[in-house]
């Protein structure tokens, strides 16, 4: 085993301090990873705090997860010491359900294993990437094609960047298309990215009169300040699809208003408590539909890191000391973050 430094939560209120652990010695289809970056999501939040219940403390967070290969076991051939090398949110799945054999580990019938708060059994249960190195299945492990300079701007791809890219890719968004994505934070200042390169008509919905300009700069066609009633109104029935982010309870139905017939509204966005319940004349009259999505698997969130390389795409991030992830956590739920705080990693020396 090896020694391991993080930050933790060691319960729902107290905030995140230094905490070293240990990793499990080197399997013979493991990666270990000295981590360099690591984004801060919002799911980093909830679950530090437990609004979603059943957080298991000491938790260390983060599932965003760039950095280089330090070591691996003798059956690895995918990977070598001084590779650049990512993990998102899911380290293991069972590999045998159906979901497993379809490349959809996230939907894995025994429950995907995710990169922090998943059950262990050496451990009790996973810690992630806040924190200075991590071991991983090679299968799980994603290879990294930019360049060493855009690790940080890669970091939030391993889960804002794959959350909205899998739905997008779901549901087949593309030319002709007029996509809106609602909330510009972490992963939908990501949605907006990938729509906008998928060739669709991207329109913002923001809370935020001040996000305007950073959205068109984003790549939206147009911005949606979603409290004015007007400005909605000029989009109603209008949207092939459209990617909800937002992180707290809201009311659906006045997005749901804005779908074409057929269109579907998907939520990435998992708030603590519970939406309004959304009326059902809004759906059966145009026979719209509301979905959900969940991350995405491996294969898929290759496909993204290739294509986001590919294309330079990056996130915009503001880089963090670990130091002060509870100032960033308090930032994020004021809707302040342009768009995606990432933790240099090296900070944690500072720590120890
Ligand atoms: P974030 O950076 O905090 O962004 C959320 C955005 O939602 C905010 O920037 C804000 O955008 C908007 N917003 C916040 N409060 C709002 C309110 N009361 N009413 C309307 N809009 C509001 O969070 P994130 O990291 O992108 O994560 C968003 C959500 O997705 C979280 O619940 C997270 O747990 C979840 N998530 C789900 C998955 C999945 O697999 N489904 C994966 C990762 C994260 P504006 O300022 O533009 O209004
Ligand atoms: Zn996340």
């Amino acid at each position: 085993m090896t020694k391991a430094l993080g930050y933790a939560a060691q319960a729902a209120t107290t905030p995140l301090a230094p905490f070293t652990f240990e990793r499990r010695a080197l399997r013979p289809d493991d990666v270990s990873i000295a981590i360099s970056h690591c984004g801060v999501c919002h799911s980093d939040l909830h679950q530090a705090r437990s609004e979603w219940e059943g957080t298991i403390y000491p938790c260390v967070p983060g599932h965003e997860i760039v950095g280089r290969v330090t070591a691996v076991g003798s059956d690895v051939t995918g990977f070598k010491p001084g590779d650049l090398a990512a993990v998102g949110c899911l380290v293991d799945s069972c590999g045998e359900c159906p979901s497993c054999g379809e490349g959809l580990e996230q939907f894995c019938d025994k429950g995907l294993i995710g990169t922090y708060n998943g059950p262990d059994p050496d451990f009790g249960h996973t810690y992630g990437g806040y924190s200075d190195h991590i071991v991983v299945k090679e299968s799980f492990v994603l290879k990294i094609t930019h360049p060493e300079s855009d690790l940080a701007g890669v970091a939030p791809l391993l889960c804002a960047g794959i959350t909205t890219w899998s739905p997008l890719r779901h549901w087949k968004v593309g030319p002709g298309q007029k996509v809106g994505v609602v909330g510009i934070g972490g992963l939908g200042h990501m949605g907006i990215k990938l729509a906008h390169a998928l060739g669709t008509e991207v329109v913002a919905f923001t809370t935020s009169e001040s996000k305007r300009q950073d959205a068109l700069a984003l790549g939206a066609d147009q911005v949606v300040v979603s409290r004015d009633a007007d400005q909605m109104a000029a989009h109603l029935n209008s949207f092939d699809f459209i990617l909800n982010t937002v992180a707290a309870p809201h009311n659906l139905d006045a997005f749901m208003a804005l779908l074409k017939r057929d269109g579907t509204m998907c939520l990435v966005g998992v708030p603590a408590e519970p939406h309004p319940s959304p009326s059902v004349a809004n759906l059966v009259f145009r026979r719209r539909q509301l979905a959900g999505s969940l991350i995405g698997g491996i294969a898929e969130t290759q496909e993204m890191l290739d294509f986001c390389a590919e294309k330079g795409i990056l996130a915009d991030i503001e880089p963090l000391a670990i130091q002060d992830i509870e100032t960033a956590y308090e930032r994020m739920l004021k809707s302040d973050v342009k768009y995606r705080f990432v933790i240099d990693m090296a900070t944690l020396k500072q720590a120890a």
